[in-house]
């Protein structure tokens, strides 16, 4: 089983130090868009898909906060033409699964028209009819298209504590959305059993790899940017201490990762790399 680690749009924000915890003040800090493509039987799951061709157009269409954080979506890093580097077609993305829709997940829906789009009952309900407050942050053209949503509520079964929900019955590959409220109203992760273990994707839970440790760290920007943006505080607050009990007891079965944290995305891509048959 293959899995994908791609980036599928960065953004540059200054301040690095504020940012990333390295470098100075002055330079340019540096977040990814993590988004993992899993090979199947069934063809590919997407799971989340970053900024989008038409984000690569228009970034104009991502609203102010995109554009303060200096996001520089391009044609080149969307999953499609990532996935097409590699010998895929659209066609071949049959599923989608995603954390949430904010505008940096769900951005390369439109590329995927034919795709089903899996997400918690709570996030598409505060995503296609947004309260006052979150309208900014869930613009509407990502899904113009009518993409063809699944929808799944957030009871099912226990995974290491953690409420699941499988999503995607049948398929050779376990694929579960584990519901972690707060950063937005209906976030999930996406736990994905990979034969000898599992990946946890675990979206904007956290965003940078010091927050699992114990005790936590994170550098200021990020915290202050994690609490502006939280739908409910103590609900995310509560889960990414979950999400450090689950790496602290078990992290050889469970490899966390979250969205936004370049150091992660070049840990999992060299261990990728390195799994890659070669020749
Ligand atoms: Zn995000």
């Amino acid at each position: 089983m293959r899995v994908h680690h791609l980036n599928c749009g960065s953004s540059c924000p200054r301040g690095r130090r504020l940012v990333n915890g390295d470098g100075g003040l002055l330079e340019r800090g540096h977040s990814v868009c993590h988004c993992l493509a899993i090979e199947t039987a069934d063809g590919l799951v997407l799971v989340d898909t970053g900024f989008g061709l038409d984000d690569a157009r228009d970034r104009g269409r991502l609203g102010v906060a995109f554009a303060a954080m200096n996001a520089e979506p391009k044609a080149e890093t969307t999953a499609l033409r990532q996935l097409e580097a590699l010998g895929f077609a659209a066609r071949d993305v049959r599923r989608i699964v995603t954390t949430h829709l904010d505008p940096d997940h769900s951005g390369g829906l439109p590329d995927f028209p034919d795709a089903e789009v899996h997400v918690l009952s709570a996030e598409l309900d505060a995503a296609l009819d947004p309260a006052l407050r979150d309208r900014p942050r869930y613009p509407d053209v990502h899904w113009r298209h009518g993409p063809r949503w699944v929808r799944h509520e957030a009871e099912g079964d226990e995974w290491f504590g953690f409420e699941s929900v499988r999503v995607l019955p049948g398929l050779d590959v376990e694929v579960l959305l584990i519901p972690l409220f707060g950063h937005s109203r209906g976030h999930s992760g996406v736990a994905v059993g990979t034969g000898d273990g599992w990946l946890l994707h675990c979206g904007d839970a956290y965003f940078n790899h010091g927050e699992l440790a114990n005790p936590p760290s994170c550098p200021p920007a990020l915290r202050l940017f994690q609490t502006l943006l939280a739908a409910d505080g103590k609900a995310r607050r509560s889960n990414q201490e979950r999400l450090r009990e689950l790496a602290s007891r078990h992290g050889d079965e469970v490899t966390l990762l979250c969205s936004h944290d370049p150091h992660e995305l070049e840990r999992e891509q060299a261990k990728a790399g390195a799994a890659a048959p070669t020749g």
